[in-house]
């Protein structure tokens, strides 16, 4: 836990204060519903969704700067992003090459000269970044960022216009005397996604500083909103498009505790009801409350999901739940990729198949029909990843299941992470499952890890997920601390105002299944501590203080071990790291007859760079007696366990361009096959690589 400066007291105190009046007010209307659990004090810490007041979250954040990566898997990442993601974004967005961010606001600022450049959502991608920082620095202090986020804030609250509206296109043409340039004259003009980001990043922030400067902006920001929200609601409404905003306006709630906020967000996704010509490209094609699967485009489906999750922790509607939970079972049966990637498809047809095609419509960057899970043509963009990530911890705070930890984890450690370079500096906007040398089609986006991308949304939001991962291992409830997510770590967090804990996590996981947890620090009261049990893990063990422990754990949910704890216990969970086949539903076309490869939570995948001369990826078969070794290296792929195991390579004669041919008798011969993990492909040069594999030869 950082040590608060002054300014940071004193809104922990004020946060405290606000939030005592809020509950009493509560108190005095009824209180919070039957069945909602008691409520933790608001003095805590505040975290990066901050719930310790939400009424219908079950488990509640750890504060801001509560985790402290210490060593191994996670630990390397947040210095990598410390040391290399955040400081290139700051290069790459600070400049005016290949494209404008923070340039563009201080043209608006007027502290510069020029046009806008760059696609009209750059503003909230840029405020991803002032989020990332912000996150970091509630780790590290580091003074030296504080005051270049400072600057940063100081342009913001420039540009910004008197009524609260920024968006840089707008503001830019108008300073040119252009009059005609308004507010939501283009849904495309990604307004309220931008706003919803400024309005996120002011929130961690406020947390991460104490200070009100970004928060101040982000409050005008909400005001504009509001105003247009009665003033032309069907406007806004069709402008929602990829709405950060429920999210954030629901945070800004949460870090104001002024009523009004919770009331503006309720009324922002009511308004979505307004849209009668829209589409499963924005999902407005039908009421939220009517919708029961994944559909559209991903990344807006996500954050929509996302922010109806966090208006349902603060109000409870059950009407926005249950769509969440059969969209939910929809996508982990139906629509996901074994890395927890979203969004299969390039482009897709809504609604697909139906009978009055003049109703159908193209959506892009979407979700497919049932089962459509491509392999070489996945789009899988990273921001949808992202938005998976929000919105499963967000069902993993209302619910307190372990499902949606479980996923959130598969999530960040597959389909997150492989969005960045090893180093931090180069992309992916898609994720294919599948990269061969000769492809059916252009592609839109690179397949080649990019330092810069034309849409360049995905970049900083790895970073700021990374920067964040933190707050998503712990969680705490009255009387209780949740490890969703392991790694070496201390958590110094509180249980109850006063009442302080400190956890000492040494592991070497995802590499490697042994984790112990030393009490450092406890209260004299008893308290549980919740570990997750993956549902992969059908024989893990548990010690307590060198003796077993009694009870049976059972995969898919949390280990209780509620005692009156002393300083010097230890906890030790041992899950099993095995390499398990995985295969697909059969109405999975493209994976029929193949298998994937994990190892814990990760996801393998097999790389051109680790085969023989000669061999191609497509040439590999693995036996039907196929077994793999783990083996620890250290090299350009960072510190990993590599699985290697013997293969079959069925060289075949080259194609012609005939679709069919008769079998060709081919000897096959075996291999020596190395799988690298899959969020670390790309990182040696062009490669062909793939995740699903012949299997049965
Ligand atoms: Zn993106």
């Amino acid at each position: 836990m950082t040590v608060p400066d002054p300014a940071r007291r004193r809104f922990l105190a004020q946060s405290a204060a606000l939030a005592a009046g809020l509950a009493a007010r509560e108190v005095s209307a009824g209180g919070p519903a039957p069945g909602a659990p008691e409520e933790v004090r608001p003095e805590l810490e505040p975290g990066l969704t901050e719930t310790s007041a939400s009424p219908h979250a079950l488990v509640r954040s750890v504060g801001l700067g509560d985790v402290r990566w210490t060593e191994g898997f996670w630990a390397d990442r947040f210095t990598t992003c410390c040391e290399s993601m955040v400081p290139n974004l700051e290069t790459v967005m600070g400049g005016t090459e290949p494209s404008q961010f923070y340039h563009n606001l201080k043209i608006a600022a007027g502290e510069a000269e020029g046009r806008h450049r760059g696609p009209a959502w750059n503003d909230g991608d840029f405020y991803k970044w002032l989020e990332a920082a912000s996150a970091v620095f509630a780790v590290t202090n580091d003074a030296a960022l504080d005051r270049r986020i400072d600057e940063v804030i100081r342009v913001i609250a420039r540009a910004q216009r008197a009524d609260g509206y920024l968006h840089t296109p707008v503001l830019i043409r108008n300073r040119a005397g252009d009059r005609g340039a308004e507010p939501f004259q283009d849904r495309l003009n990604f307004e309220t996604y931008n706003l919803g980001h400024l309005i996120t990043a002011a929130c961690v922030h406020h947390r991460a500083t104490g200070k009100r400067s970004l928060l101040d902006a982000a409050i005008k920001a909400a005001e504009f909103l509001a105003e247009a929200a009665r003033t032309r609601s069907l406007q806004l409404a069709r402008n929602a498009v990829c709405p950060s905003h429920y999210m954030a306006v629901v945070e800004l709630y949460r870090t104001t505790r002024d009523p009004k906020h919770l009331a503006l967000a309720r009324t922002l996704f009511d308004l979505r009801d307004l849209v009668t010509d829209g589409s499963d490209d924005n999902q407005d094609r039908i009421p939220f409350r009517k919708q029961r699967t994944a559909a559209g485009h991903a990344v807006r489906a996500n954050y929509l999901y996302a922010g109806a999750a966090d208006l349902v922790a603060e109000t409870g509607d059950r009407t926005l739940l249950d769509p969440l939970h059969a969209i939910w079972e929809d996508l982990v049966s139906r629509k996901l990729s074994i890395t927890g990637a979203c969004g299969a498809l390039y482009d897709g047809a809504s609604p697909d198949g139906v009978k009055d095609q003049k109703s159908i419509t193209r959506v892009h960057q979407a979700y497919g029909r049932a089962y459509q899970l491509p392999q070489s043509a996945a789009h899988n963009e990273t921001c949808a990843a992202v938005g998976s990530v929000l919105w499963n911890w967000r069902m993993l705070t209302l619910t307190g299941e372990a499902r949606f930890a479980e996923l959130m984890e598969l999530t960040l450690l597959n389909a997150v992470l492989a969005g960045i370079s090893v180093d931090g500096t180069r992309f992916f906007y898609v994720n294919t499952l599948r990269q061969l040398d000769t492809m059916p089609a252009e592609f839109r986006w690179s397949r080649t890890r990019e330092p810069f991308i034309s849409c360049f949304c995905c970049p900083p939001n790895v970073v700021r997920t990374v920067a964040e991962v933190g707050s998503y291992a712990y969680g705490r409830s009255p009387g209780a601390v949740w490890v969703h997510l392991y790694g070496g770590s201390v958590l110094d967090t509180e249980l109850a105002p006063g009442s302080k804990l400190r956890l000492r996590q040494t592991t070497d996981y995802p590499w490697d299944g042994r984790i112990a947890l030393a009490v450092e620090r406890t209260p004299a009261h008893p308290w549980t501590l919740r570990l997750r049990i993956p549902g992969w893990s059908v024989s893990a063990s548990l010690r307590l203080n060198g003796k077993p422990w009694p009870a049976p754990l059972e995969p898919g949910t949390y280990a209780e071990i509620h005692r009156t704890w002393s300083m010097g216990d230890v906890v030790e969970l041992t899950l099993p790291m095995r390499p398990r086949l995985m295969q697909a539903h059969p109405l999975v076309e493209e994976a029929r007859q193949q298998v994937a490869v994990q190892r814990g939570p990760l996801v393998y995948c097999l790389e051109s760079n680790d085969l023989p001369q000669g061999v191609r990826v497509s040439d590999v078969v693995l036996p039907r007696d196929f077994a793999l070794e783990s083996r620890v290296e250290s090299g350009r792929l960072g510190d990993v366990t590599v699985l290697e195991g013997r293969a079959e390579a069925r060289v075949e004669p080259a194609w012609s361009n005939a679709l069919y041919r008769e079998v060709p008798s081919t000897d096959p011969r075996p291999i020596d096959l190395r799988l690298i993990p899959y969020y670390t492909w790309g990182n040696r040069g062009r490669s062909e690589m793939t995740v699903w594999m012949p299997f049965g030869g």
